[in-house]
């Protein structure tokens, strides 16, 4: 009997081997349960080998009746585990997010009409006949839930005939996407980016591209094109478009229905059990189109994957910095270039890596340079705070606070932005001093008013407002300092006292539904000052929305971070680039007590380019990434003590490597975090290093206490 070498989603060093039972159809890529331990796993037959009869191994139990995964994929799942030094069973546990999507749907019974009227009818019966006329046959407790009415009604009805019961797949498929339907009316460069990027998909095979576009240019209708060339091309491809979670409102989703008239199939951390399902299955069938997803989306078996967009391809979210550290818009890279693939990366602030790969030639550049029709980008000026400082205790200069007043008397928007949720975002006692903490994690606590709680923004533990300080037992001596969005909304309202204000935060915005419901009242002009966090800075278009104030420009340019002036620039431009984006006229006022910063300037001149160039020489010259490597080890324990030890001893084995520096050990900025200790290594090597041989090398020279966590992050964005 041949053997075949199972990978499993589990932390194993390699594929474990079993006999494939007579009469078993095994593929390589199929997907398969097999006996472990005591247990019985879901695997991946990862190698088929011939008969070994010396060697006494368990038979394999069952295959599923899902299409094998293909080349290509198990390819990406051996080069994403190899770059980023984890096992590959870490890796394909990220592709077997959903088991129940391996098995055929589950089957309800679903009610359909049947044409036939009784005349015991009744609004409540009428109800439920609407809703099932509009969404067609759907279980008892669906109809019932869209007619408003109990599930008794759909019963009645079924005894009176009108409606019939029928066994269905509880998971349905798709709506097929129709690529005729038409788009907007391009503009000359709109139809020139889109005509490239229809050739590049009649060609075939992998060609990456930027598309870059200043904010409201039209990327998404441009890469429409590219999705509508495939869908008529070829009958089997699929298309994964990558967002930031942030963006996967159901306002990006209703322009591919309006382009596509067919909703794309949704990949997100916010799915349930049961949509999560359908979507892993149907994009295994194949049958499942377009794709629009967070970055995990990117790990789903496609049956044939051959475009893939990543849209905000700058945006930090696409790093995950937990379980298996991969950045998904180099993964998506690597994966286009395994399935042969056409890439999309588009963004108005490209990050330095993507520009540096476009004047390389690496990627083809399209380029964007005008909004259609008569919206124009919006004036940018500092509000240099030094001269303009606000009221004692207030945050809002008097040039915003003006600013806000003539854009409200003249029926318009605003917005104004503070990357921080919350009332305040330090709670001292004004008796003892003490600054409150989150318990076992180095992180000040930040004080929500409209809950009364104070939140551990890193952790999420959160404790009632006490009335009296904790260390010293004082009373009513607590106090917020700083501001956050709660505390700018709150001065916006006295100095604004008939304008309707809301606060768009991810505290006040929980979940698909809220987020939509502020949006859209935002866009019908219901809301005439918006405060946000980062959740306004993208995809939203407020056609009436004429003023951007960004109340502390100078809060992402601390702590030293290497790409901080980068990610500013790109954050700020994205914000500003809310205003105007329909006829009137926008302007972004800017608060800064640095108005010298690169970033700054650059912001206020429009000059992206020129920003992107002194970053480019800076990095060039210090050899930063994207001109040299960088790697992280992050160890943790859960005492002080053990942490120095396992932090002396990685020290000491860290291998010799040609050009390569280690820093390190060092506390780590977050030194403690959920009660463990930590510390890091930075690990920095010329650009045509593998790092990630080097620390896999070294990985496997560590010998660490069971107690003790150790985690590689190539390419690091976040250094706490
Ligand atoms: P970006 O993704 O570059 O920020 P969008 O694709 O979201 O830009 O386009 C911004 C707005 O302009 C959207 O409301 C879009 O529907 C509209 N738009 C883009 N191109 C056109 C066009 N050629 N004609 C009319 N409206 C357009």
């Amino acid at each position: 009997m041949p053997v075949a070498r199972i990978l499993f989603p589990l932390p194993l060093p390699e594929p474990f081997d079993y006999l494939i039972p007579d009469g078993v159809e095994v593929e390589l890529g199929s997907y398969v349960r097999a006996p472990l331990g005591p247990n019985e796993r879901t695997g991946v037959v990862w190698e088929i080998v011939p008969d070994q009869p010396d060697r006494k191994l368990k038979p394999l139990l069952d295959v599923f009746p899902t299409p094998p995964m293909g080349e290509a994929m198990r390819r990406f799942i051996t080069f994403c585990a190899r770059y980023n030094v984890a096992g590959p069973g870490k890796v394909l546990a990220m592709v077997l997010r959903s088991r129940g999507g391996l098995s055929p749907s589950p089957m309800q019974t679903a009610y359909a009409l049947t044409g036939h009227r009784t005349n015991r009818m009744t609004p409540a019966r009428e109800k439920v006949l609407d809703a099932a006329r509009e969404i067609g046959p759907a279980s008892a407790t669906e109809l019932a839930r869209a007619a408003g009415v109990s599930a008794g009604v759909v019963k009645a009805l079924v005894e009176t005939g009108s409606l019939s019961a029928q066994r269905q797949p509880t998971d349905q498929p798709f709506a097929t996407p129709d690529p005729h339907r038409p788009g907007a009316d391009l503009t000359l460069e709109q139809a020139e980016a889109g005509q490239a990027l229809r050739e590049a998909v009649k060609t075939g095979g992998y060609q990456p591209f930027l598309l870059d576009g200043i904010t409201g240019s039209g990327k998404t209708e441009v890469y429409f094109e590219a999705i509508a060339q495939m869908l008529v091309q070829d009958p089997d491809a699929q298309i994964l478009v990558l967002l930031p979670e942030i963006a996967l409102t159901q306002a990006v989703l209703e322009r591919f229905e309006k382009r596509f008239g067919a909703a794309p199939a949704p990949w997100h951390s916010g799915l349930s059990q049961v949509q999560r399902r359908r979507t892993w299955r149907e994009v295994a069938h194949g049958r499942a189109r377009i794709v629009t997803g967070a970055r995990s989306a990117l790990f789903l078996p496609f049956a044939k994957l051959k475009l893939i967009i990543v849209d905000e391809e700058h945006d930090s979210s696409y790093k995950q910095e937990e379980g298996v550290t991969y950045h998904a818009r180099d993964m998506a890279v690597m994966r286009a270039k395994q399935e042969n693939a056409a890439i999309v990366l588009a963004s108005a602030t490209p990050a330095l890596e993507t520009t540096v790969n476009a004047e390389a030639k690496r990627y083809t550049r399209l380029k964007l340079s005008a909004r259609p029709g008569t919206a124009k980008l919006p004036e940018v000026s500092l509000v240099d705070m030094r001269s303009n400082a606000p009221e004692k205790g207030n945050w809002l200069s008097p040039v915003i606070a003006k600013a806000l007043q003539s854009t409200l008397a003249a029926g318009e928007q605003s917005l104004l932005f503070l990357n921080r949720r919350g009332y305040a975002p330090l709670v001292i006692c004004k008796a003892c001093g003490e600054r409150l903490k989150s318990p076992g994690t180095e992180s000040w606590l930040t004080e929500h008013r409209y809950t009364g709680r104070l939140v551990c923004h890193l952790t999420g533990w959160s404790m009632a407002k006490p009335d009296k300080c904790p260390m010293c037992g004082a009373k009513d001596s607590l106090m917020g300092v700083g501001p956050g969005v709660e505390r700018v909304a709150e001065e916006v309202r006295v100095l604004l006292p008939e304008a309707k204000v809301e606060v768009f935060s991810s505290d006040t915005a929980k979940g698909g539904e809220a987020v939509r419901d502020l949006v859209e009242r935002m866009a019908a002009g219901e809301i005439d000052v918006m405060v946000g966090t980062q959740i306004v800075a993208k995809g939203h278009n407020f056609p009436n929305l004429t003023l951007v104030g960004v109340i502390d420009a100078d809060s992402g340019l601390q702590g030293g971070d290497l790409r901080a002036g980068e990610r500013t620039y790109q954050l700020l431009s994205q914000v500003a680039g809310r205003a105007g984006r329909a006829e009137r006229a926008g302007r972004a006022l800017v608060q800064t007590y640095q108005p010298e910063n690169p970033a700054m300037i650059a912001l206020a001149a429009g000059d992206r380019d020129g920003f992107l160039q002194i970053e480019r020489d800076v990095r060039a010259e210090l050899e930063l990434p994207p001109f040299g490597r960088m790697a992280a080890l992050i160890l943790s324990a859960p005492d002080a003590g053990m942490a120095k030890q396992i932090g002396l001893a990685a020290g000491e084995v860290a291998p010799h490597g040609e050009g390569i520096t280690v820093y390190g050990p060092a506390p780590a900025p977050i030194a403690m975090l959920r009660g463990r200790h930590r510390l890091r290594f930075l690990i920095t090597a010329p650009r045509d290093v593998d790092l990630s041989t080097y620390m896999s090398t070294w990985m496997n020279a560590l010998k660490l206490p069971n107690a003790a966590r150790v985690r590689v992050d190539i390419d690091p964005y976040s250094f706490l």
